[in-house]
């Protein structure tokens, strides 16, 4: 379906600003709470919190992010999802979101409708109140950003920092091929990121964006690097499928491909992670992997994946 309407009659420009903000709380329902708590004054207003603050965000934006053929369902509940995996990557929980949108006055009303109806449903789905927004008008775009708040769910969050080497390297889930409907269907991984930080173990995290190869250097401490083993790494089947297309190895794609929204992070090399691995599983249907650990620069064995022939998706280049 096409953002874009054939007819001025089936476009925001035949609602105008304010009749289109009034469709929009309608679009919304409940995942928006009545003013001064939600939309309907100059700023929304929130409850205070004891606990530590998080505040993360993202966009999706037309011809990079999602096309049209993507439902616009499905384009709302991921703006909102990836910005939840990002809560999920620190151990928080979400507490309010705001949604910026910039829209050439050409968009469809239909199109728009069924975004935010996919965006509701999402927040009501993870219990986030969508409190607030702006609209700005841009010939030729269509885009949303959306600012998610969150709060610590225990005394910590974790953080990209704290690995050394010797410590061991965990993921979630199943990597690779997520351009086959994974980067819109996956679950953020909020009850795991939760779990994971409220134990001592758990020295860092990040979720998977950009690839494992590339997401991975962001915890890899200082004169060390990442020593994996290629038959640990979790492949999903859709990389396994995408492969006989490409033509390209399922452990490239399972490096590389990024949009896997799992969570990646580091089990201290103290802890018994024979016992760490048994609490998950009671705990979780989610799969597990230990990949390796981090050595000294240099030090890596013959043996293991050599990340630097990989690359994860890069941006602005
Ligand atoms: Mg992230």
């Amino acid at each position: 379906m096409s953002p874009f309407a054939k007819r001025t009659s089936d476009s925001v420009a035949s609602l105008g600003e304010e009749r289109l903000i009034a469709a929009i709380r309608r679009w919304l329902g409940s995942a928006t709470p009545p003013a001064p708590h939600g939309i309907g004054d100059d700023c929304a207003v929130l409850p205070p919190s004891k606990r530590r603050q998080a505040i993360t965000v993202d966009p999706v934006i037309y011809g990079r992010h999602f096309d049209d053929q993507v439902p616009p369902r499905a384009v709302g509940a991921k703006l909102l999802k990836r910005n939840l995996s990002d809560l999920a990557a620190m151990g928080a929980e979400p507490t309010a979101a705001v949604i910026a949108l910039t829209l050439d006055p050409r968009v469809s009303i239909v199109w728009l409708e069924t975004f935010y109806r996919g965006l509701a449903a999402c927040a009501r789905t993870y219990g986030v109140p969508i409190v607030g927004g702006d609209i700005a008008q841009a010939d030729g775009v269509l885009a949303a950003n959306l600012t998610l708040l969150g709060q610590a769910t225990g005394p910590r969050m974790l953080l990209r920092t704290g690995a050394e080497i010797g410590d061991w390297i965990y993921v979630t889930g199943k990597l690779g091929g997520s351009i086959a409907g994974h980067h819109f269907s996956f679950k953020p991984r909020l009850a795991e990121g939760a779990w994971l930080a409220a134990r001592a173990e758990t020295l860092a995290m990040i979720d998977l964006s950009d690839g494992l190869a590339k997401d991975l250097r962001a915890l890899t401490p200082k004169k060390a690097e990442p020593s994996i083993i290629a038959k640990f790494v979790p492949i999903s089947q859709d990389a396994v499928r995408l492969a006989k297309k490409t033509g390209r190895t399922p452990l490239a794609h399972a490096l590389s491909d990024g949009e896997d929204y799992e969570l990646l992070f580091v089990v201290s090399q103290n802890a018994n992670h024979f016992a760490f691995e048994r609490a998950w599983h009671r705990r979780f249907k989610t799969p597990l992997s230990c990949l390796g650990h981090f050595v000294q620069l240099g030090h890596r064995a013959a043996d293991t994946v050599e990340l630097g022939k990989f690359h994860g998706y890069e941006h602005l280049r």
